[in-house]
């Protein structure tokens, strides 16, 4: 045993192997010193007898890359479902990158005014191009729509009561509680009306001297049908107006245009009342950056800067910069430079073909039987609820491999796709062209490999 614990390479000696010379030194000495260790361990068990240095070395080189190999990588979306906030929600298209690129290679005037060689605001490269577009008085950025809902009750309704209706007391996806925000913010909470009805009396009744906004929050991924009603924002703008308080909607999704729809709110119409203050995320339907964006009346932007709170939630230069060729996209009508909106657009006929073409790749692999079907994608996100998009896919399956065991695989492959009825069902929505071949190549793959381990059963047998 003592000659077995001998026999065990130094780490000095492990660390100058030409086998690890592209390592960094010091978490390659700390992988030595776990593998030694238990290498140790076993021996002092008698679970090892010899010792195989070329063994040790790929222990220790399988922990280094175990330990530095990059999580994140592509993926392709094969749901229909256009803002999946696990898969990133919005995409940047490749041209707004391109736009940004030098920027963020270089230097530049973030928070520089370059005629007076003075300090200025971040902010004033989004909230100028904001106010082009929405006539809206002034704007301001925060890290997400959480950050702003956040940075909004707590710099005008600290210790003060906020108003909202029970029916919009929403939790989104990602455990965000509109309930929670607006106790974190310090704001106290007043409810008016029920879940599924509340009238513009519900909210005048409510109003006291310590009443400091009237706020209205989108249901997000939730829809009421039947028997309900709300009160519209611009109903609730000109009641808070009247009484001196402040109008506050959090839109969520913010839709500005470039979509088919009645179904969500646009936030040029509800600009046009002039509204105290609405914040909505980047990522959204609006298509852009992560990013908290408020909108509204110059003096209460102005409040806001003054909050400390702001100085936490202060965006950086990419999501500026992001932002900014996203709203320059809006201004000179680019949808196509905005891929949320261009998916949501994409026509059935475009989707028909473009599945028709996927069909014929993957029509060649064996062991597969599919079929192309129209079917519904969903924009998600918490946009559009219950909109259903007409949409074309393939719905598959294999004889010789489970459901469930496919979709694992092709998962762990790089491709997100729906389980419907027991098959696969891919969705051409959000699949670029580019990325067909990858996916008929994985398909292939997956069955090839399995009919392989199948004869091997079979040849031991
Ligand atoms: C999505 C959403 C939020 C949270 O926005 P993030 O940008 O994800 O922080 C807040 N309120 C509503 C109504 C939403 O739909």
């Amino acid at each position: 045993m003592i000659e077995l614990l001998q026999a065990l390479p130094k780490v000095d000696w492990l660390l100058k192997d030409n086998d690890f010379s592209h390592c960094s030194p010091s978490i390659l000495k700390n992988c030595i010193q776990t593998i030694l260790n238990q290498k140790r361990q076993e021996i002092l068990t008698s679970h090892s007898s010899s010792i195989q240095i070329q063994n040790i070395k790929q222990e220790i080189l399988d922990l280094y890359n175990l330990k530095t190999h990059s999580t994140i990588r592509p993926l392709i979306n094969a749901t229909g479902v256009v803002l999946q906030t696990n898969l990133g929600r919005s995409l940047l298209h490749p041209k707004i990158l391109e736009e940004i690129f030098p920027l963020l290679s270089n230097y530049n005037n973030l928070e520089y005014d370059i005629s007076q060689g003075k300090r200025s605001e971040r902010y004033i490269h989004i909230t100028h191009l904001l106010k082009t577009l929405l006539s809206c008085e002034d704007a301001l950025v925060v890290n997400n729509n959480a950050s702003a809902v956040l940075l909004i009750l707590n710099t005008f309704g600290k210790e003060k009561e906020t108003i909202i209706s029970r029916g919009e007391l929403v939790e989104i996806g990602g455990s965000f509680r509109i309930p929670e925000v607006m106790k974190l913010s310090n704001t106290n909470l007043v409810e008016v009306g029920t879940t599924n009805k509340t009238h513009l009396s519900d909210y005048q009744n409510a109003i006291t001297e310590n009443t400091a906004i009237i706020m209205k929050a989108h249901q997000s991924n939730f829809k009421q049908l039947g028997f309900c009603a709300n009160v519209s924002f611009d109903k609730l703008s000109v009641l808070a107006q009247e009484k001196g308080l402040i109008d506050y909607y959090d839109l969520g999704s913010g839709y500005m245009q470039g979509l088919q729809t009645d179904q969500e709110p646009s936030l040029f119409e509800l600009c046009k009342h002039s509204p105290s203050l609405i914040s909505f995320s980047g990522d959204k339907l609006f298509g852009g950056p992560q990013a908290g964006i408020i909108v509204g009346k110059s003096h209460l932007i102005n409040k806001l800067k003054q909050n400390h709170l702001l100085r936490a939630l202060r965006v950086d230069k990419f999501t500026i910069l992001a932002l900014e060729a996203t709203l320059r996209a809006y201004i000179s009508c680019e949808f196509e430079k905005i891929p949320t909106l261009a998916m949501l657009n994409t026509p059935l006929s475009s989707l028909k073909s473009k599945t028709q073409k996927l069909f014929a790749l993957l029509e060649k692999i064996p062991h597969l039987n599919l079929c192309i079907k129209q079917i519904d994608s969903l924009a998600g996100g918490g946009s559009l609820p219950q909109t259903p998009f007409a949409s074309y896919g393939i719905l598959c399956y294999s004889p010789i491999l489970k459901t469930s065991t496919l979709e694992k695989n092709l998962r762990e492959g790089g491709l997100i796709a729906r389980i419907v009825q027991d098959q696969i069902c891919l969705d051409l929505r959000c699949i670029f062209e580019d990325d067909f071949q990858k996916i008929s190549n994985l398909f292939a793959e997956i069955l090839a490999n399995h009919t392989k381990k199948d004869t091997n059963k079979h040849d031991k047998q």
